[in-house]
């Protein structure tokens, strides 16, 4: 079945952790929870103002994050010794589990900065697990290039380009896609995902139904279907990101996200007294 547009939502300007302008496109009023999809932030900017304070120390509980660059470095150090800077093109994936402390700093004092976090729901039998972490160069992700588009493969499979994620529970499908002027991208995702597109730049056309004009940094909500079918009117660059609902409910708690308001208030508890993440 061919998957359509549901709902086109403009991306928020917001702003989070020490002052960093953003957009914010998942977790606002009009859609709070694509499940089990929490969050998308587009961040940075041209002006160093906008995300020199970055990201101090802060704490997360019960989610995965996926922070995409694609302008700029950012360095990033957490409370298992793990640390990394990411360059441009290269893909951090962060399982926290039961729980970390990091901070995520610009690691640039001027230029561009362009990056994308997504953060991805963990059922309940997962979030109590290990931190576990998994970088990958920009220049390792899985690449599909023809004469018509390029899709770099962050999670899931395109043609031979393969993501790292193997065996996720949400088999989570994230393509940075680029389509050549009047050319269509298509693929595949498994029946039952919830799926969205975040346009970067051009113009495009979803499906076979009317929909209105969407332009950049514009979260595109996909109906239920199979199959994706995006045509480019003019070159385009977008998201899509798609996976497995998890159906239970949640809780939210700025960085930390569980299925109880209890069971926030014990992690606001193990955070003040020191024993948040110890394993
Ligand atoms: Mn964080």
């Amino acid at each position: 079945m061919n998957i359509e547009v549901r709902k086109i939502i403009k991306a928020l300007n917001a702003s989070d952790g020490a002052g960093v302008k953003l957009k914010r496109s998942i977790g606002t009023p009009e859609a709070d929870y694509i499940d089990p999809f929490l969050m998308l932030d587009e961040f940075g900017s041209e002006n160093k103002d906008d995300y020199v304070a970055g990201f101090p120390p802060h704490p997360h509980r019960g989610i995965e994050t996926v922070t995409y660059m694609l302008h700029g470095k950012f360095e990033h150090k957490d409370s298992t010794g793990s640390k990394g800077k990411m360059e441009p093109g290269d893909v951090q994936w962060m399982k926290t589990g039961r729980g970390i402390i990091h901070s995520e700093m610009p690691a640039m004092s001027g230029g561009k900065l362009l990056g994308f976090q997504l953060w991805i729901n963990m059922p309940a039998k997962l979030k109590k697990n290990k931190p576990e972490y998994i970088y990958i160069k920009g220049k390792e992700l899985g690449v599909h290039k023809d004469s018509e588009k390029t899709v770099k493969v962050i999670a899931g499979k395109f043609e031979k380009a393969e993501g790292s994620q193997k065996n996720h529970n949400v088999d989570p499908t994230y393509f940075h896609v680029i389509v050549n002027e009047g050319k269509v991208f298509t693929c595949n995702i498994p029946r039952g995902h919830n799926s969205f597109i975040y346009l970067l730049k051009g113009e495009l056309k979803i499906g076979e139904k009317e929909h209105d004009r969407i332009n950049d940094s514009n979260l595109i909500l996909l109906k239920k279907g199979t199959k994706l079918s995006v045509k480019a009117n003019k070159k385009t660059e977008f998201l899509f990101i798609a996976g497995k609902p998890i159906g239970e409910p949640i809780a939210r708690g700025g960085p930390f996200v569980m299925n109880t308001k209890a069971e926030i208030l014990e992690a606001i508890q193990d955070y003040n007294n020191g024993t948040f993440a110890k394993y």
